[in-house]
């Protein structure tokens, strides 16, 4: 780890150490070294699929086009994927009461796999589908996911991920949770997000607002780098957030 033991690295480690409610805010960055691509980025999604595909209006007219390109860009991949280094040292630190909450605009259920009990899913998540018909929610297990577009088994309606689509609102229940724990922090830490998505990327800016230290860890700057972070640590949230865990460890020895 010679190389990440820099400046800021110590100075994020003491920020920490000294945290009463620290919350994290997560992005599609953190589950990249699980094998999930991200939306933006080098061989990002957006690379290879049309953004319209998760488009509400579009899905409701399109289901048949859009559903196997969906399954290819979320199903195939999240299906499969482990949590990475970053999810375990974030569960480990939820255990010892350092974290108090984390908020995820990912969908891809890794925090709770990792352990985490405290995750308010912004975004939703692919591990249930929703009737655009009925309403009725149904565990992707229970139904036949090989049709196309997938149906209710109830009403015949179409299914939908039930996740938020482009034009869709937020849970109001996870918004309100996220607005609470944003409220709370007095330490806030960006992983892996870019801060584009509307309205979640409007979370960092009221924790600081509210009196929160901004703590990033991303491969780039991001819209918070040069905005509300206090502390950047540039590179992999898998090897920096094991880097602060040994500091932290170490400290307490
Ligand atoms: P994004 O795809 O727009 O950007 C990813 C960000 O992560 C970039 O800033 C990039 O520099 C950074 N990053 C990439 N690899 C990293 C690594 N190893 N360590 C640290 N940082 C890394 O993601 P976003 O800002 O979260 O917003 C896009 C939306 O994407 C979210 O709403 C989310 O629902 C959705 N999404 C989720 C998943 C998932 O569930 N895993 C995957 C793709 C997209």
């Amino acid at each position: 780890m010679k190389h990440f033991k820099d400046h800021n690295l110590q100075k994020a480690a003491q920020l920490l150490e000294g945290s009463q409610y620290l919350v994290a805010f997560t992005g599609a960055g953190i589950s990249a070294e699980s094998g999930i691509p991200t939306f933006r980025g080098e061989g990002g999604i957006w690379d290879r699929y049309d953004p319209i595909i998760l488009d509400i209006e579009y899905f409701k007219q399109n289901a048949a086009k859009a559903w196997p390109k969906i399954k290819e860009m979320f199903y195939k991949t999240i299906d499969k994927a482990q949590p990475n280094p970053a999810h375990k040292i974030l569960a480990q630190w939820e255990k010892r009461g350092l974290l108090k909450s984390t908020i995820t605009q990912n969908i891809d259920n890794l925090h709770q796999k990792a352990g985490q009990k405290q995750v308010i899913e912004f975004h939703g998540n692919t591990r249930d589908l929703i009737c655009l018909n009925c309403n009725k929610k149904w565990p992707v297990k229970k139904v036949d996911f090989n049709q196309n577009p997938v149906k209710c088994p109830v009403c015949g309606g179409i299914l939908k991920p039930d996740f938020v689509f482009f034009g869709e609102p937020i849970p109001s229940q996870a918004y309100q949770d996220a607005v609470n724990a944003t409220l709370q922090a007095d330490l806030y830490i960006l992983i892996g997000t870019t801060g584009i998505i509307m309205p979640a990327s409007l979370l960092p800016y009221e924790a600081k607002k509210n009196g929160a230290k901004i703590l990033e860890i991303n491969l780039e700057p991001s819209n918070y780098t040069n905005t509300i972070t206090d502390i950047f640590l540039q590179g992999k949230a898998g090897q920096l957030l094991p880097a602060l865990e040994e500091i932290l460890l170490n400290k307490n020895k």
